[in-house]
């Protein structure tokens, strides 16, 4: 039996898979995938196709330049082919790409680069006669396009006759530029479509081509095109015989009324081709079109004619595209996670990918509902999205990718950490494992217990709390206070010193408040802004055992789940034994001022205080203290109830809503003397 290869299979699979996104997206306007799956499969069957050449075939989606044109307009064959241009997605790359031209033309005279912006639109390539627009074309497959003229003349920005002022007449040039729609026009538009029931646009660049192959240049006009020209050829003649570099060129286009993207640079270097790059960024998003990236163009005339092109790309540009905030990758594994609440969360773990920036590897799939909803398995290929700070998270499933031995991922009936059977309570989406001495249960509270805002334990990382658990040193948080140096000396690369440092910041964490000790217990619901309201109220532990589940809710800002969750928390056996040693370990169970009347200052007696962004010089559990117990309340969000409001640098929506409540703001160095500090 032949036995086919997989890497032959995968690249039919993406031959076939890019060949109907193609499809859909040059000649239908209607994209099947996103541009950035696309890309990255692209460069998957380019890299297989690198390293087995015998696996290209003729009609492979790499060895085309775009897609053939439709039928409904007359075929026009261009005299220069409209190229693609190279990717790189990185400065790495564009490093590359410059190694890649100076190795073919070696040269140690100092080269300029242009970088212009790179316009999410349609190319277009423009025919002038004696001045006047004659053609207008599409770019099709690079070498025959579609003739559009009629279309092309509703475009206000492009001239129908060339003003040849101060210039010497030119019998014929071609211009090529990109049309586009500014992003206002193409949400106009959608939001028509809408109303019409029909197909929305997936994105300005296809809207503009879509609008550019109307059959009824009526319509077309009325979408408001727009046009950026940046290419200029003399067919027959050399073009430097008109300009000498692209820098020129642009002037020149301008001179004859194009509109040209002022956004446009002379780079001397590579690195500041990156700053530019860098620059737009961010600085792109302010635009009102859409952009994809920097084209990087050698500007010498000379140079670029030295260097041609291959079948499909110019040698002497490249397009610096931005990173893809979505990406397709492989999951190889779905791991269980058992966290200290028992919650069981599943986890993709994938094939490396990069992302906005960064490698991805993991995406939380939060529970079993979210794996049904998105029918996720081993082995399938997924889009992954993150977006700047936001963790990754998986978006879809490409079934059409899926192998064909794959299974239904069920989540699993017992605990993966201690083996027991795990509960999912009806109408909760989340399945617990329920055993309070599994181990990772422990490991979580533990590790909650010594974080910042509870303990604040330093020194007791994840890996120490690991051994400490699974050489059975600790039971829970209690067995911390009775640890010895000599027990954990005999824990793996631990020293004399570590290991008498260690003792005394657990020592340490003795005097610790009582609404840390309350944080830190790990209680459902309740976050450390909860804890210290609790506390104020209940300055004893005692006192917060006998309190009814009415009487917490009573606390202003604690609201009946969290009630329920601490009057229960209490009610358990084990619990209570828990407290008991924490007392015998002489940990702060209770409020070292119990409301002290005297500290209480007037302007803050029974006020409310939303703190949001980072302050200037005080940390968030500084300035809460300084409230507190200035006889101030502090909340979490902004209510029609909130005081003030105390503004930090990047302060988000709270800002938002207590402009719009009318609630007064304060800086760090306003609150500083409403206290009386400054
Ligand atoms: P491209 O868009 O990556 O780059 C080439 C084009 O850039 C040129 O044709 C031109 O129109 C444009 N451009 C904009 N500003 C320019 C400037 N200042 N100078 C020169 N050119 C400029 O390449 P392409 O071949 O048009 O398209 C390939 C891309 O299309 C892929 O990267 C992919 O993202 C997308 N695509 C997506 C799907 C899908 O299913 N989503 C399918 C096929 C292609």
């Amino acid at each position: 039996m032949i036995q086919i290869q997989p890497q032959a299979k995968r690249t039919e699979e993406l031959r076939q898979l890019l060949q109907q996104a193609s499809y859909a997206y040059y000649v239908l306007d209607a994209p099947t995938m996103e541009d950035a799956v696309y890309d990255q499969l692209y460069r998957e069957l380019q890299q297989l196709e690198t390293q087995y050449p015998e696996l290209v075939t003729p009609d492979s989606p790499t060895q085309r330049v775009g897609e053939r044109p439709t039928t409904h307009f007359t075929s026009v064959r261009h005299n220069i082919p409209l190229y693609s241009l190279e990717n790189a997605f990185n400065i790495d790359e564009l490093q590359a790409w410059d190694q890649r031209w100076r190795r073919q033309l070696p040269t140690t005279d100092s080269v300029e680069y242009v970088s212009e912006l790179k316009i999410d639109g349609s190319a277009l390539a423009l025919t002038y006669q004696d001045g006047v627009l004659v053609r207008g074309a599409t770019r099709g497959d690079g070498v025959t396009g579609e003739e559009i003229t009629q279309n092309v003349r509703t475009i206000r920005s492009i001239p129908l006759r060339l003003n040849f002022d101060g210039i010497e007449p030119i019998e014929r040039v071609e211009v090529r530029g990109e049309a586009f729609l500014p992003l206002e026009v193409f949400k106009q538009i959608n939001e028509e479509r809408q109303k019409a029931g029909e197909q929305l646009f997936a994105n300005p660049r296809n809207a503009a081509a879509g609008t550019l192959r109307q059959l009824d240049s009526r319509i077309v006009a009325r979408r408001r095109l727009d046009f950026f020209a940046y290419t200029l050829h003399i067919p027959g003649m050399d073009d430097a015989s008109i300009a000498n570099t692209q820098w020129e060129a642009l002037e020149l286009l301008q001179k004859m009324g194009f509109r040209v993207n002022p956004n446009h640079k002379l780079c001397l270097s590579l690195s500041e081709v990156a700053e530019y790059y860098q620059y737009w960024d961010t600085e792109r998003l302010n635009l009102p079109y859409m952009t994809d990236g920097v084209v990087v163009k050698l500007n010498s005339f000379k140079l670029q004619e030295q260097l041609g092109f291959t079948q499909k790309f110019p040698r002497w540009a490249v397009a610096l595209k931005y990173p893809a905030e979505e990406a397709p990758t492989r999951v190889e594994n779905i791991a269980v996670n058992v966290g200290r609440t028992g919650a069981l969360t599943p986890l993709a773990e994938m094939r490396p990918v990069q992302l906005a920036g960064t490698t991805v590897s993991r995406a939380t799939l939060h529970n079993s509902d979210r794996i049904a909803q998105l029918d996720i398995r081993i082995g399938d290929t997924v889009i992954v999205r993150k977006a700047g700070e936001i963790i990754p998270e998986v978006v879809r499933v490409i079934k059409e990718l899926r192998p064909a031995d794959t299974e239904p991922f069920v989540m699993p009936s017992h605990c993966p950490v201690c083996g027991q059977p795990v509960v999912r309570e009806s109408g909760e989406a989340v399945t617990r494992c329920v055993n309070a001495s599994c181990a990772a249960i422990l490991k979580g509270s533990i590790e909650h217990w010594v974080s910042r805002d509870a303990l604040d334990i330093k020194g007791v990382g994840e890996k120490l709390v690991h051994q400490l658990v699974d050489k059975g040193l600790v039971h829970s948080v209690a067995d911390l206070y009775d640890l010895t140096e000599a027990q954990l000396l005999s824990l793996e690369r631990m020293g004399q010193k570590s290991a008498q440092k260690l003792v005394e910041a657990i020592a340490q964490s003795k005097n610790q408040p009582w609404y840390r000790v309350l944080y830190g217990l790990g209680i459902r619901h309740v976050g450390s802004v909860n804890a210290q309201l609790i506390t104020e109220k209940y300055p004893t532990v005692e006192k917060l055992e006998a309190a009814k589940q009415s009487d917490i809710e009573g606390i202003y800002g604690i609201g009946a789940e969290i009630a329920q969750s601490v009057y229960q928390w209490f009610h358990i056996d084990a619990n209570q034994a828990l407290i008991e040693r924490l007392k015998t370990a002489d940990l702060q169970l209770v409020s070292e001022e119990t409301t002290n009347v005297g500290d209480s200052n007037p302007k803050f007696a029974g006020k409310t205080f939303v703190i949001t962004g980072t302050l200037p010089t005080l940390k968030r559990d500084e300035a809460k203290t300084l409230v507190q117990k200035a006889g101030g309340k502090i909340t979490d969000s902004v209510s029609k109830k909130t005081d003030y409001l105390v503004v930090g640098e990047d302060a988000g929506s709270k800002l938002e809503k207590a402009q719009a409540l009318g609630i007064s703001q304060l800086t760090e160095s306003q609150l500083l003397k409403l206290l009386e500090y400054e």
